[in-house]
């Protein structure tokens, strides 16, 4: 894989490769900066290295060189709070840290590092919501990478595409953003970095400048551009395909797509952290949409992993499939339990929703679980329960936390602003004398949801 990127970055070196803002680099010069990182990188041992960066050029530089100098990569996003970055960095066992935030990247050695002698075979390692209360590491390997690369550039249509513009929206620590890298990195496309995604009026004069041919994105983006009146073939005629991952892609939305984008393309993909980005896909048709009761969410034939169910649950097994968590001794050599239940039909994969209490809020990954375990730790905190409030879509809306015990909401807030990212943060924290109980003895969550 690492040969082949080499090889590919050179064949292409005359073209863009990557733009962000005001910062446009060809495949050669970011070839080239990846190469000077790695060279910084190759004297150490082979133990992970974090990279604190935003979306530009020297983060996505820094990831390459990582590569380029065989140690995995450990990409964290520098809108974290301070305490999480350094929990990712210290579970992670990272020996170097690159903080790309700064105008010249700086690098710093930790005492903390991973004792790897040999030489590393994991190809990076993101961090996702653990419902232990703290972030969990997902290692995904070289054949594990290796597998998606191959999976995704010959998947169709992607693979029509020449020296195409993909816009990637999502940070590189979240897994979407592996499609959207690998894929163009791999077929000599340009990768169009959305710089903040906060910004409606500035990611829409990206795309308006920058002009992307696919777009890798979570339905939450799409309707956030789709918010524009102007999002339609008229003026974003080059738009000519929709990646779509990471959660539930409703037929509404692909119905409005479908109306201002008469000739568009749309794939549903599907897949978790856990088993490299996505392991299948399917194009979603004008038709699918009057016809499915709910829109597939891959077909089986092409998939990247081999797809059972279980007791209804989602089981994925096969070279896509990472090893088991970062620092636990799990055994998936009977496949990964998803903790999504689908089912299989006609060679389709559906999925209808989760088995625990992990949700998708605004496109992210969250165990509320972790909220919880958060809020009870606070001193003052007696008993707690976090719920997620869905709309008639069964979307996700709002986290609500609900708590008693002496702290006040301040307290806990105070709290959770230093250990969780903003997203995970309730919009509502309120006390109760109790917390409703059900029969059961457990607490009454439907209770909850009706306050
Ligand atoms: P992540 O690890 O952030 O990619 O999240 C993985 C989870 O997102 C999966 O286990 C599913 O619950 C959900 N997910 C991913 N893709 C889809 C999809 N196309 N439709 C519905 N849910 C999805």
């Amino acid at each position: 894989m690492i040969e082949k990127l080499a090889e590919t970055m050179l064949r292409f070196k005359e073209n863009t490769a990557y733009i962000c803002k005001n910062e446009e680099l060809s495949f050669g010069e970011l070839y080239n900066r990846a190469r000077d990182f790695a060279e910084k990188l190759k004297n150490d041992d082979f133990s992970p290295v974090a990279v604190i960066g935003g979306r530009n050029a020297d983060t996505m530089a820094a990831i390459l060189g990582c590569v380029f100098a065989k140690r995995a990569y450990v990409p964290i996003d520098i809108s974290l709070p301070e305490e999480r970055k350094n929990r990712i960095i210290s579970l992670s066992k990272a020996g170097t840290v690159i903080d790309c935030s700064k105008e010249k990247p700086a690098f710093e050695k930790t005492e903390n590092r991973a004792q790897t002698r040999e030489e590393n075979k994991t190809a990076y390692i993101i961090f996702t919501s653990g419902s232990t209360g703290e972030p969990k590491g997902v290692p995904i390997s070289y054949k594990n990478l290796d597998n998606f690369i191959e999976w995704i550039t010959l998947l169709e249509p992607l693979d029509k595409f020449e020296h195409a513009n993909v816009l990637n929206q999502a940070a590189f620590s979240f897994d979407l953003s592996t499609a959207a890298i690998y894929y163009a990195l791999f077929c000599g496309h340009a990768i169009v970095q959305i710089e903040n995604k906060n910004d409606f009026a500035g990611i829409i004069d990206t795309i308006k400048q920058n002009k992307p041919e696919v777009m890798v994105a979570t339905p939450t983006f799409i309707k956030l551009c789709l918010l524009d009146k102007c999002f339609c073939q008229k003026d974003f005629s080059f738009i000519k395909c929709i990646y779509f991952c990471g959660e539930t892609l409703q037929k509404s939305l692909c119905k409005a797509i479908f109306e201002r984008f008469s000739d568009i393309r749309i794939i549903n993909a599907y897949g978790p952290t856990e088993a490299t980005s996505a392991v299948c896909a399917i194009e979603i048709t004008k038709e699918m949409c009057e016809q499915e009761e709910i829109l597939p969410v891959g077909k089986i034939s092409s998939a990247a992993a081999e797809i059972f169910i279980e007791n209804k649950e989602i089981v994925l097994k096969g070279k896509s499939v990472f090893a088991g968590y970062l620092g636990k001794d799990d055994d998936f050599s009977k496949g990964y339990p998803t903790g999504d239940l689908g089912c299989i039909e006609n060679g389709r994969l559906y999925c209808f929703g989760r088995l625990d209490s992990q949700i998708k809020y605004k496109g992210y990954r969250i165990e509320l679980l972790e909220i919880e375990n958060n809020i009870c730790a606070v001193k003052g905190v007696e008993n707690c329960a976090v719920i997620a409030k869905r709309n008639e879509h069964g979307e996700v809306r709002m986290i609500k936390a609900f708590y008693s015990g002496k702290a006040e909401e301040e307290e806990i807030r105070a709290v959770l602003l230093q250990e969780l990212p903003e997203y995970m943060i309730p919009k509502t924290i309120k006390k109760l004398e109790n917390l409703p109980v059900s029969t059961n003895g457990k607490t009454d969550r439907k209770e909850l949801e009706k306050l």
